[in-house]
């Protein structure tokens, strides 16, 4: 069963309950899935950030897409959203990797978010114009890189990646998500179910399709009837929300994974940066002293480097 650690990755011998990643599959159907329920590690990148809240809002969705589908993860690697768009958002940025550590940020025009204000807190085609949204899947040196990009169109992030899944990569995927503000905590859960390419293109051509749509479609139902509360309890353990929805499914749960809020920035990963940089845009970049200040966007830590510093890079 799961490896159950508390908060700060200790194990407790007791039971994950929150900020994890708990996969699953149904053996009657083989269909596959995860849950994904987000507590102080949510509150931790919204808080960091004192960003308004329909921002807030929008980054804990991404947040939350984003731990779903790094399961396209194999064993190591970076996975990235980014959404880029013309709104009083300009771009949001998540990325995760194979252990679970994420982190996020946003850029936003504060002014044309405080236009917005009186309208409703989630005016999504407001915020993100003419907005598209890439994933990529970074494994490695010697690993393929793989990007996919769709456009912002439907009424929510989910609906845009639902679209992609369904245009793109020909992985059937349904998705429940909800996110809220709670006891002034942000909290967020979700489901995910995947039809793989592999059955899907053996499968939905052959005698057996109609069953197997049959099979999807009744998932799909099943998935839709989990009540957002369920979703964002956190008195409710995750395999108990998963056998609620999917007993009768032969529900399986698998060893689950603990989000964390971890930023992997460091000095010489900046410094890396600079030196990948010409003489010409790091003399832009600096001071009148010569000095350089680079702020990481995801923590909001600076680094400070030196004219001195700068000379021993080059
Ligand atoms: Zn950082």
């Amino acid at each position: 069963m799961a490896i159950t650690v508390d908060k700060d990755g200790k194990e407790t011998g007791g039971i994950i309950d929150d900020d994890v990643i708990q996969p699953f599959s149904l053996e009657t159907t083989g269909l596959r899935g995860r849950m994904v329920r987000l507590g102080s590690s949510l509150k931790q990148i919204i808080e960091q950030h004192d960003y308004p809240l329909p921002v807030s809002y929008l980054v804990s969705e991404a947040v939350t897409l984003s731990l779903l589908l790094s399961a396209m993860l194999k064993y190591d690697g970076i996975f990235t959203l980014q959404i880029q768009a013309d709104g009083a958002i300009r771009g949001i940025v998540v990325d995760v990797n194979a252990k679970g550590h994420i982190r996020a940020y946003a850029g936003f025009d504060k002014d044309a978010i405080k236009q917005l204000a009186g309208k409703a807190d989630r005016n999504y085609y407001d915020l993100l114009q003419n907005g598209h949204m890439a994933f990529t899947v970074d494994q490695g040196e010697n690993m393929d890189r793989y990007q996919g990009i769709v456009q912002l169109e439907g009424e929510s992030l989910l609906d845009a990646v639902q679209h992609y899944f369904e245009q793109s990569e020909q992985i059937k995927t349904a998705v429940r998500m909800a996110v809220h503000p709670q006891d002034d905590q942000w909290r967020a859960g979700a489901v995910m179910v995947q039809y793989m390419p592999e059955s899907l293109q053996q499968e939905l051509d052959t005698e057996r399709g109609e069953e197997r749509r049959e099979d999807w479609r009744r998932t799909k139902i099943l998935l839709e009837s989990c009540k957002d509360d369920e979703l964002l309890s956190p008195n409710l353990h995750s395999a108990d929300v998963l056998y609620r929805l999917f007993h009768e499914e032969g529900v399986r749960i698998y060893p689950a994974t603990a989000v964390k809020h971890v930023c992997r920035c460091s000095r010489d990963r900046v410094a890396n940066v600079l030196m990948s940089l010409s003489g010409e845009d790091r003399k832009d970049a600096a001071d009148s002293e010569g000095k350089i200040d680079i702020t990481c966007e995801f923590c909001g830590k600076t680094y400070l480097f030196t004219q001195e510093d700068l000379k021993q890079l080059s």
